[in-house]
């Protein structure tokens, strides 16, 4: 598998925030989202190819329970699947994290879906490449029907990334397509890459949250380390 980055953290966000972790950070990303917080992994994508093996014995070696296999897009990568077997026969924890545009048969405890709506667009800059990647992402970021698959497949949780007030009515029309997800299971996070924009969107998003009858998510590893890859 292409790998950016293995290291030790606490999760940030979701049902698992403050919870000690494993990331397994692939790179490769079938969307560019404006507000990636993960360049390194979707415009400019980096990092070697690591064998399963290696992979798990990096895990072991750091004595963590829970593991978030990350990135980018993990489920691109065929051996998310020998992967993530290898983790949970091992008595790991395993969130993966993705998008929703892919389906592959990777067993998780968590499957944590970011569906990308109409606010994570890419900027328009008016080179052939950026407009060959706005037309992908519209054409990508949504798929009811594999992110219906992860669902039935796993235990799921559903995070949304809202940069402004004006988002929210996208994301309960989103939700009115889901009448079967509890409000619950539903995290709405700031768009944040700076404690500056955490700060700025957090106590009103925390209000609004509270107002559809879904959760707020800080991103803890916004606010401790700002964006510093591997913290
Ligand atoms: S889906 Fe995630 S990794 Fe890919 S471009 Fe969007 S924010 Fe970045």
């Amino acid at each position: 598998m292409r790998i950016a980055e293995v290291y030790a953290s606490i999760q940030g966000e979701g049902q698992f925030a403050g919870t000690p972790s494993v990331f397994v950070r692939t790179t490769g990303c079938n969307l560019r989202c404006w507000f990636c917080d993960t360049p390194f992994t979707s415009w400019n994508p980096e990092g070697p190819q690591l064998a399963v093996a290696d992979l798990v014995r990096q895990v072991r070696e750091l004595g963590i329970e829970h593991v978030v296999l990350t990135g980018g897009e993990p489920l691109l990568q065929l051996d998310c699947v020998p992967l993530c077997k290898s983790l949970l026969a091992a008595g790991h924890f395993v969130t993966i994290e993705t998008a929703g545009t892919v389906f592959r048969p990777a067993p998780a405890s968590l499957m944590s879906i970011s569906p990308k709506l109409a606010n994570s667009a890419p900027a328009q800059v008016g080179s052939a490449a950026s407009l060959r990647w706005q037309a992908r992402h519209e054409q990508t970021r949504s798929n009811r029907a594999v992110i219906a698959r992860l669902i039935e497949a796993n235990e799921f949780q559903l995070k949304f990334v809202v940069d402004e007030l004006s988002d929210l009515p996208d994301i309960t029309d989103y939700l009115a397509g889901w009448p079967q997800v509890p409000g619950e299971r539903v995290w709405l996070m700031p768009q944040a890459r700076t404690r500056e924009e955490l700060e700025a969107r957090s106590d009103w998003l925390e209000a609004e949250a509270v107002r559809l009858g879904f959760r707020f998510s800080s991103r803890w590893q916004i606010a401790q380390f700002g964006n510093q890859r591997g913290k």
